[in-house]
């Protein structure tokens, strides 16, 4: 099977199973022409963190990654009446951006809250505990991200990991490619951690072959 296939097959199954939704397909176009890069979730890999955010009833959501806010409108619409979003993005410029996709989706500061920085130096500052944690950063910091989650979590927390198959070069235990030591370390840290219970699914589709972490705080 090719990439083309793949892109095929998301588009057969997004056009079977999601609704047009204006509203994504804005933050997607107005993200392009602010000249944000093209790596966003797909709308099927949105949908399932949107799921997996309500079968977790999730309140509470913490996003590490925002980019122009595309993930985190599927997130924050998977919150209840309420209910409260923080998503932490490094680039002020991307922060723009999604502060205005969040707002044409209905949601504003009082249930997304954008944190500028470094989310390293973000995350300390908030309260948890988070019923669901999606972390699509830097891939060099994976298993800070999921340290700092743990801090901010509770037992029962869900925590999903993006991008942790990197076109299969995980497996390479020589890599020097630091976003692949980085799921390594990751990996790495996952098995050790008796706080978590977790799995990993490669995932093939419109955006290449490449995988995600799911995991349950103890
Ligand atoms: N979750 C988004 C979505 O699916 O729509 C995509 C996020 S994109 C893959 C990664 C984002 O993480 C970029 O916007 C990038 O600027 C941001 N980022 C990179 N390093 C970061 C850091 N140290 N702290 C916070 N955000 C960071």
């Amino acid at each position: 099977m090719t990439d083309k296939t793949w892109a095929e097959i998301d588009d057969y199954l997004n056009s079977a199973l999601l609704a047009p939704d204006p509203v994504l397909d804005d933050a997607l176009a107005d993200s392009a022409a602010a000249g944000l890069p093209s790596i966003a979730v797909a709308p099927n890999q949105g949908k399932l963190l949107h799921l997996l955010a309500r079968m977790a009833g999730a309140r509470t959501i913490l996003e590490i990654g925002t980019l122009g806010g595309y993930s985190t409108i599927w997130l924050a619409r998977a919150l209840p009446p309420g209910g409260k979003l923080v998503t932490c993005e490094y680039d002020p410029k991307h922060a723009e951006v999604a502060k205005a996709n969040l707002a044409r989706a209905g949601f504003g500061d009082d249930v997304a809250d954008i944190r500028v920085g470094a989310a390293l130096d973000t995350l300390p500052a908030l309260s948890g505990p988070f019923d669901f944690v999606f972390i699509d950063a830097d891939k060099v910091n994976l298993a800070n991200y999921v340290r700092a989650a743990l801090e901010l979590a509770r037992p029962g927390t869900t925590i999903v990991v993006d991008n942790v198959v990197r076109q299969g070069h995980v497996t390479d235990a020589g890599s020097t490619d630091p976003n692949v030591r980085g799921a390594r370390e990751m990996f790495d840290l996952l098995a050790a951690e008796p706080r978590l219970d977790a799995t990993a699914v490669q995932t093939v589709g419109a955006k290449g072959h490449d995988g995600f972490v799911l995991a349950l705080v103890r």
